[in-house]
């Protein structure tokens, strides 16, 4: 029996969200439809949906996605966010072909969908708005002398925080115009572009709003969303420690009118900036986001609502189960978004297959809402958002720390995540005193780095365990008979065997001699010689030659547990080791093997690799031609950001490998210089 609101639901999105809407359709009793590409054939949400549809051209297809609700016998789509959420021509589609879309009206979307409108439209009903001036009425450098430096360039069309500009004066102001408009030209297919004043110190406080088609529009409260990198969102909670009862009922207030403004029907949130330093500033309209957030879950934490539900209510025809004052909002909630990027290489998107993952489970306080599985293959064709984990507690700061122990329990082998540098940016004073900002982790960039990453190197303890998995696989390989491992046993002495080992930088050599299993001896660079025992996790469903599961790591007598896996990474020879929300990739170094060198990001071999999975943008030298150290060579762009590859000695290009406009993994090589004479360069290998 499902609950009277619809038998089938469509769900036209993948990964966490495309889960999310699932539990509750399943919770409801309503049957679950996923779409899927080609490459999502064996992802969780087609597993966990009750049927699924592939889509031959992908989740942007809209006759696709409508053909596949009609063929699902689906009675209405739910969008999720991203991909067709706040597309007027599929939610237009969707009525003709008799399906309900969930979410609001194509006007109210239209209306919101470009900034200028929107400002225009809040503003008409008493919003207050930020201070600027928009195209095309607007001269755009005439509206930045009126409001006064510093301004913001905002493309109209945008979002997530692309093409968006900084400009501290009136001489940088031409060319932030033309790379804001070629950005969102390229990004949105519109380079319409807004001025705005930049609020100094802001903060990013946002309300959610949930309106029915009966005229009964309410405000479920705020979230802060002031800890931002490149202006996207990576730390939101609810409450805001900023807000008083007082400016939080203003706030909600003018969301609601906002709303109103343009006839809204179902869930939406409207974003505001609030000066820093007028903490009961009630905030300036800047956007308002016409679907469910990728934050929803810390608003559901401490309303006990659940946003989906709502919005199938709404879709459905029913008028809001609740009024205003029947909002309580209880306790504190955080969430972290965990991103398949490397803060310490500039947060550039990573990839890879999911070689091993733990998770922390829901329940006492901690929600996970992820599409991750091993096995999973990350790329640069979607979001680099994989997970989120959300914590609860009575005050903030048992959330903080609820959400710490959460992050602790997260390690994803095999793709680099952000999470250590998650758990340093919750550690942070000024994040633990709720003085936030959205300019807090660039102003704190290094000091959080450190935090997370050290100097660079990984720990001896690590580099110890590493080694002592190799060698343990190694003694493996030649069966339990001690006369068959190669080079670590002898009778009458026991000879030391060298893995040179690097994460980032320079491999370090670590000595093991003896049987982990049983009893071995380890030392990382000149340090001394340590007792070691390894204990095997349970490694069930590795692939010959791979390893996945827990080991247990006994040095001198201090055990310690990490998540291991090994098989993945560019040379196939890493060894990845998760603890406590760290994981590092341990590539094993073969003397006199460029390609482990490579691998392994050291210089020296001219071998030109690309730092992320994307798209060749531009190719800027041609081969044979004479390069210097430093000079870009090639553009990769992947979710819409631009990274330049350059020479890493001078040279001849000796080889270019990729044309523009062809997709590279992260690690594929894509040129080749060499010393100017001809011979490979100063390392000699080649
Ligand atoms: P997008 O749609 O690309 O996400 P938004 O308009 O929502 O763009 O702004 C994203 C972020 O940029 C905000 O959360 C805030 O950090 C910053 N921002 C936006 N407008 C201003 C402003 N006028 N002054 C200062 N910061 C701003």
């Amino acid at each position: 029996m499902n609950s009277g609101l619809f038998e089938t639901v469509l769900v036209a999105n993948r990964g966490e969200i495309a889960l999310r809407v699932i539990r509750t359709l399943r919770r409801l009793g309503i049957r679950s439809v996923a779409v899927h590409s080609d490459a999502d054939a064996g992802a969780r949400h087609v597993r966990e949906a009750d049927a699924a549809v592939r889509l031959a051209s992908g989740y942007l297809d809209v006759e696709g996605v409508v053909a596949a609700a009609r063929a699902s016998g689906a009675q209405a789509v739910h969008p999720g966010y991203g991909f067709l959420a706040e597309n007027t021509a599929f939610a237009r589609r969707c009525a003709e072909a008799g399906l309900v879309f969930v979410g609001p009206p194509p006007e109210a979307i239209e209306a919101m969908g470009d900034k200028i409108r929107a400002k225009a439209a809040v503003e008409a009903a008493g919003v207050p708005v930020v201070p600027g001036g928009a195209e095309p009425g607007d001269d755009l450098a005439e509206a930045a002398a009126r409001i006064g430096f510093p301004v913001l360039i905002k493309p109209s069309a945008g979002g997530g925080g692309k093409g968006m500009l900084v400009v501290r004066s009136a001489d940088g102001l031409p060319d932030a115009i033309a790379s804001a408009r070629r950005t969102a030209e390229a990004a949105f297919g519109d380079g319409t572009l807004l001025v705005e004043r930049y609020v100094g110190d802001p903060r990013h406080i946002e309300i959610q709003v949930l309106a029915d088609a009966h005229g009964n529009v309410i405000h479920l409260g705020e979230r802060e969303c002031s800890l931002q990198r490149r202006h996207q969102k990576i730390i939101e909670e609810a409450p805001s420690p900023l807000l008083d009862e007082e400016t939080r009922r203003r706030m909600g207030a003018a969301a609601v009118s906002a709303a109103r403004a343009v006839g809204y029907v179902g869930a939406g949130t409207v974003e505001f900036i609030v000066p820093g330093d007028q903490p009961g500033h009630p905030g300036y309209f800047i956007e308002m986001n016409t679907r469910l957030q990728v934050e929803h879950p810390v608003t559901e934490m401490v309303t006990g609502l659940d946003l989906v539900e709502l919005q199938l209510r709404v879709a459905a025809g029913e008028p809001l189960p609740l009024a205003q004052e029947d909002v309580r909002l209880r306790g504190h909630a955080v969430e972290a978004r965990v991103y398949a990027e490397d803060p310490a290489r500039d947060f550039l998107p990573t990839g890879g297959r999911v070689l091993a993952l733990a998770e922390p489970r829901d329940g006492d306080g901690v929600r996970v809402d992820s599409g991750l599985f091993e096995g999973a293959v990350v790329g640069s064709d979607y979001d680099p958002m994989l997970s989120k984990v959300i914590a609860w507690g009575p005050d903030r700061a048992s959330a903080l720390r609820t959400l710490d122990a959460a992050l602790r329990e997260t390690s994803v082998l095999g793709v680099t995540t952000n999470v250590a540098f998650l758990r340093a940016l919750l550690a942070d004073p000024d994040v633990a005193a709720g003085r936030l900002g959205t300019g807090l982790i660039d102003q704190r960039l290094d000091a959080l780095l450190t935090a997370a990453y050290g100097t660079g190197a990984p720990p001896d303890e690590v580099l110890a365990a590493a080694a002592l998995v190799l060698q343990d696989r190694l003694s493996a390989d030649a069966g339990d008979d001690p006369w068959e491992v190669p080079d670590g046993w002898r009778v009458g002495e026991a000879a030391w065997t060298t893995w040179l080992l690097a994460a980032r930088g320079e491999p370090v050599p670590v000595r093991v001699r003896g049987l982990p299993g049983r009893a071995a001896e380890v030392a990382v660079g000149d340090g001394p010689a340590r007792a070691a025992r390894l204990t095997p996790g349970d490694a069930a469903g590795a692939a010959p030659g791979e390893r996945r599961g827990d080991v247990l790591v006994t040095l001198d007598g201090v055990t310690a547990r990490y998540a291991c896996a090994t098989g993945g990474g560019p040379a196939g020879s890493t060894v990845w080791l998760g603890r406590e929300g760290h994981a590092w990739a341990l590539t094993r170094h073969v003397p006199g093997d460029t390609g482990d060198r490579a691998a392994a990001g050291l210089a020296g071999d001219g071998v030109v690799r690309s730092p992320m999975p994307g798209t060749v943008l531009l190719v800027k030298v041609t081969p044979g031609e004479k390069v210097t150290e430093g000079q870009p060579l090639l553009i990769v762009e992947a979710m819409k950001m631009e990274h330049t590859v350059t020479a890493p000695a001078d040279g001849v290009v000796a080889e270019l490998s990729v044309r523009a406009g062809q997709p590279v993994d992260m690690d594929a090589v894509l040129a080749v210089v060499r010393a100017p004479d001809g011979s490979p360069d100063e390392t000699g290998g080649s």
